[in-house]
């Protein structure tokens, strides 16, 4: 099954729009010329957005140029009204928004969002047809405890529920062990394998073989340069989710190169 990588930089709250200036800048410059066979995102804080819509929508326009997404890294799961401090999926359209990551273990850990409210996002992003970006993961202690298949079934069953086929296909998994975010702790090739496999299978139970064959599953925890060629080597490994390693235009830049198979 061809299924396209997709390497998406989570930049968190790091980057106004200034250093959003400068990193798109150098990272362009980089990217000149290049044609890597596969997705190139990048999720900045929203008050980055505008800057970063405005240079990549005359960068895109450029021939010879790989294009770029641009994600969110959060929406709403409401329309609009008093929800202090939200941002809806319609604002996010303004700014050329493609993709948004939904379900972020620090989402979860810290703004306690449940697999119902995920949910939700889930299909507020798909009726402003935004991709999801749909984040999963078990903390360390739950891997310990032989809960890992649990969590993720969990995960998958509660924050897919009423999500059609059509939708799933235009959704993104990252699998996402919690203890491995931001730890510089990766986990082993064999184990991001073995828990892709359970991912894809838990999606075959939920949509059938042909479905979930299709569906691209990042990898995100601790992406360098160093373990990208590995880590993607892997079968149901389809690009990753980066965050400390994406703040740097050269790093960013090196984890694509190697995890599309070029040499660095
Ligand atoms: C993330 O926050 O999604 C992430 C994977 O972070 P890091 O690459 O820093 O572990």
């Amino acid at each position: 099954m061809n299924r396209k990588p997709i390497f998406a930089a989570n930049w968190k709250m790091n980057k106004g729009a200034s250093e959003t200036e400068d990193f798109v800048k150098s990272f362009l410059s980089k990217l000149q010329g290049q044609d890597f066979p596969c997705e190139i995102v990048i999720a900045p804080p929203f008050v980055s957005l505008p800057k970063l819509a405005d240079m990549l929508h005359n960068a895109n326009a450029v021939q010879n140029a790989h294009a770029i997404q641009i994600a969110a890294q959060n929406c709403s799961q409401f329309d609009n009204g008093a929800y202090t401090g939200e941002t809806s999926v319609l604002m996010l359209r303004e700014f050329y928004v493609h993709y948004v990551i939904i379900g972020h273990s620090e989402r979860r850990s810290i703004y306690g969002e449940s697999d119902a409210i995920i949910n939700a996002k889930i299909k507020k992003a798909r009726e402003a047809n935004l991709k999801p970006i749909f984040c999963i993961g078990e903390t360390l202690a739950e891997r310990e405890g032989g809960m890992l298949e649990t969590v993720l079934r969990t995960q998958l069953t509660d924050g897919l529920k009423d999500i059609s086929e059509k939708d799933l296909l235009e959704t993104v998994i990252a699998y996402e062990p919690v203890w491995a975010i931001g730890t510089g702790v990766t986990a082993t090739s064999d184990q991001a394998q073995d828990a892709h496999a359970f991912v894809r299978s838990v999606l075959k139970d939920l949509y059938g073989a042909e479905t979930a064959a299709r569906i691209r599953i990042q990898y995100g925890g601790s992406v360098k340069p160093n373990n990208a060629a590995e880590l993607m080597a892997c079968p149901d490994i389809d690009g990753a989710l980066i965050g400390g390693a994406s703040l740097e235009p050269q790093s960013f830049m090196e984890i694509i190169r190697n995890g599309c198979g070029h040499s660095a």
